[in-house]
């Protein structure tokens, strides 16, 4: 048996060594892109290339790695950090477009090949981070980084490096080194379990209905979409709502059958904390030691200290300030909200006290009638075409550059749109693709990418290629797609990460376009949802799609001021789980009840018993299976930045100011991560960001 398998394996290297040459030839990944732009071969890329491409691209950069760690020569910023730099191109290539593809174009063959590939990619990050030889040169050089007349982004640039060696161990004795490599491997299987538990709790949930009367107050797409789930479930003449948020929301804010908008709400807040199979209480209570032995192993006085050093915010001190600085309007105005849901109920004749699974529902009856506002009157003016003239226009507007679809460029599906970005006079910027509409192969939600990041190489500038990726409403029928309000606000806001990537002007590929802290980069995506909304802006697109006339001013007026509504929940709900988080992540010693830990943490900030933390700690993904531990206040942070920015628009009087215009493309989309955040904020801004624009944008003022 041993035998015959030798002799398979050994025609099937002869066979291999044979074909290496032909292979080359016929895997677009290991040839030079001929194409325009040199935008990838789409209609030569099959799902067969990757795995050979990655093979090949991961021996590459390891013998790059190898050699620069072997340079006998004394290491310089050259031949060590711009090496390190240039490294791994190979990998970016094929690793960019696999995502896309993964993410945009998935089939099973696909994630076949991601699930088979990760281990290989994890010990070739391990082995880049781990080598000694390779520290020691990025260290040297960092030791007399004064003495060589660096830029500012070499500096970033060096810095940075060097920093992902310590952080990542390198310094460590070696029994340390042991143990947080022990650490790192249990947090990532303890992570994976806790996200899989979560997964497990929102599946086992069904709320299903089967008499038409518990159906009471839901509008007609609702009910189909929940007899459409209960048909994909094997339920016949049933309907079926779930605790995923786009089930759960539309029941809680329409249902008049207060047990099951009851029944539902408890079956969510109560994931992970049911004392079960599912349970996370004991899993999070290990991820948050061991968080708290790390950051100790490497001088941290906790976890927060630890992330929070290399973002904008740098200290846990200074995160708690923003928070509790919002933490006190925003829960007046959330107790005033209660108040004025309290009295509908009472107007209802109804007697019973406003509870946590009734908000939904009785704001949305606030809504109609404080701001009489029905965002589907909205859609006709929201075509999908007139939509990207506007946010095209108003990059026209604020900076000159132009969009010139291009249909000579390989598309990955019929569907995707491709631009060619150009400066006023014509000069190539980059390229943009958008993917708007949903299918079977795209994963939820809207996101923007890259499949070629901005860099320089000896001088000459290597130009962008992004992608804008979208679940939008589709055209039916006769009709065009016409988005919701809230679909044209992520298009703004996809654009705004886009424009962060195409307008990027650095040296450096690792701090270039969207390569910031994590609590800056939501801000030019975020800052773009301010011109979608301002009045001169809207009226430069939402025309109504049969007749071409402009949004009235009336529609405009209901819908700046609804813009307020349940502000305070929408704000109180989150900085609640914000500061969850941080609490989490700042604790001194082992925490032995978690349900006591959390209510203790509200408590102590006078959470009002009708709003739960956004996410409770036992399903809080984000912070415990995802990368946002001390970091899910980075939106709000985000936040300020683009209020304020926006306000230094808005006070000139007018929000096309081409001279601030000028200096946010040069200094906030232009610099990606090549300089302290705050310091380029000043740049853009010429002050530090205030906080009364956000108060008075969600009416905390
Ligand atoms: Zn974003």
């Amino acid at each position: 048996m041993k035998r015959i398998i030798m002799i398979l394996l050994s025609s099937l290297l002869l066979a291999t060594a044979c074909n290496t040459e032909e292979k080359k030839q016929t895997n677009p990944f290991l040839t030079e892109w001929k194409t325009p732009f040199e935008t990838p071969p789409f209609d030569q890329i099959k799902t067969e290339h990757f795995v050979p491409a990655f093979t090949e691209a991961l021996k590459e950069q390891q013998e790059e790695i190898v050699a620069i760690a072997n340079n006998k020569e004394e290491a310089t910023f050259a031949n060590t950090i711009d090496a390190f730099e240039h490294s791994g191109r190979l990998y970016k290539k094929v690793t960019r477009v696999f995502s896309a593809m993964t993410s945009a174009m998935n089939s099973e063959e696909l994630q076949k090949i991601a699930k088979e590939m990760q281990p290989k990619f994890s010990k070739h990050k391990d082995d880049i981070n781990l080598n000694e030889k390779l520290f020691d040169r990025v260290k040297s050089v960092f030791d007399k980084k004064e003495t060589l007349e660096l830029t500012t982004e070499q500096n970033k640039v060096l810095e940075n490096h060097y920093k992902t060696f310590v952080r990542g161990g390198v310094n460590l004795e070696k029994k340390e080194k042991e143990e947080f490599r022990k650490i790192n491997g249990e947090l990532s299987l303890l992570s994976l379990q806790f996200g899989d538990n979560v997964l497990k709790e929102t599946n086992k949930f069904e709320l299903v209905i089967d008499n038409k009367e518990d159906l009471e107050g839901l509008p007609e797409g609702v009910i189909n979409g929940a007899s459409e789930t209960a048909a994909e479930k094997g339920y016949k003449d049933k309907w079926v709502f779930t605790i995923q948020k786009p089930s759960m929301i539309p029941f809680l804010q329409y249902s008049e059958k207060r047990n099951l908008r009851e029944k539902i709400y408890r079956a969510y807040f109560m994931q992970g904390d049911n004392n079960d199979e599912f349970d996370n209480k004991d899993i999070l209570k290990q991820i948050a030691s061991l968080r708290l032995r790390r950051a100790n192993i490497l001088g941290y006085k906790n976890h927060a200290e630890f992330v929070l050093a290399e973002q904008m915010a740098a200290t846990p001190e200074k995160v708690n300030d923003l928070l509790s600085k919002l933490w006190t309007p925003a829960l007046e105005r959330a107790k005033a909200e209660r108040k004025e849901m309290q009295q509908i109920i009472n107007d209802e004749g109804k007697n019973f006290n406003l509870k946590p699974w009734d908000w939904w529902l009785y704001a949305e009856k606030l809504k109609k009638a404080k701001y009489n506002l029905d965002e589907e009157e909205l859609r006709p003016y929201f075509q999908v075409e007139n939509v990207i003239d506007g946010v095209f226009g108003l990059a026209t507007r604020l900076w000159g550059i132009q969009f010139e679809e291009r249909n000579d460029i390989q598309k990955y599906h019929p569907e995707v749109k491709v631009f060619e970005v150009k400066e006023k006079d014509g000069k190539h910027i980059g390229i943009l693709y958008t993917d708007y509409f949903p299918r079977a192969s795209k994963r939820g939600g809207a996101w923007m990418d890259e499949f070629r990041r901005q860099y320089k190489k000896d001088g000459k500038m290597v130009t962008p290629i992004i992608y804008n990726v979208g679940n939008f409403s589709k055209p039916t029928g006769d009709k065009p797609a016409l988005l919701s309000l809230d679909e044209v606000q992520t298009l703004f806001h996809e654009f705004g990460h886009a424009l962060h990537g195409l307008l990027s002007n650095c040296n450096y590929e690792s701090v270039a376009g969207t390569e910031t802290p994590r609590d800056f980069v939501e801000f030019p995506s975020q800052v773009m949802e301010n011109w979608s909304l301002h009045p001169d802006v809207l009226k430069t697109y939402a025309k109504h799609y049969e007749t071409g006339e402009v949004i009235p001013n009336e529609l405009i007026a209901k819908l700046n001021k609804a813009s307020l509504f349940n502000q305070g929940f929408i704000t109180v709900e989150y900085l609640a789980a914000a500061i969850l988080d941080m609490d989490w992540h700042t604790i001194s010693k082992e925490v032995t009840d978690v349900d006591k830990f959390e209510k203790d943490a509200m408590n102590k900030i006078g959470l009002i018993d009708e709003i739960l933390p956004r996410y409770r700690s036992t399903y809080f993904r984000h912070i415990f299976a995802g990368g946002y531990s001390s970091g899910y206040y980075s939106y709000i942070w985000s936040a300020v930045l683009d209020a304020d920015a926006f306000d230094a628009f808005v006070q000139t009087g007018d929000v096309y100011n081409l001279d601030l215009a000028g200096k946010y493309r040069k200094y906030i989309l232009g610099s990606g991560g090549s300089e302290d955040s705050m310091e380029l904020y000043r740049k853009f801004r010429g002050q530090d960001p205030l906080l009364e624009p956000l108060l008075k944008r969600r009416g905390l003022n």
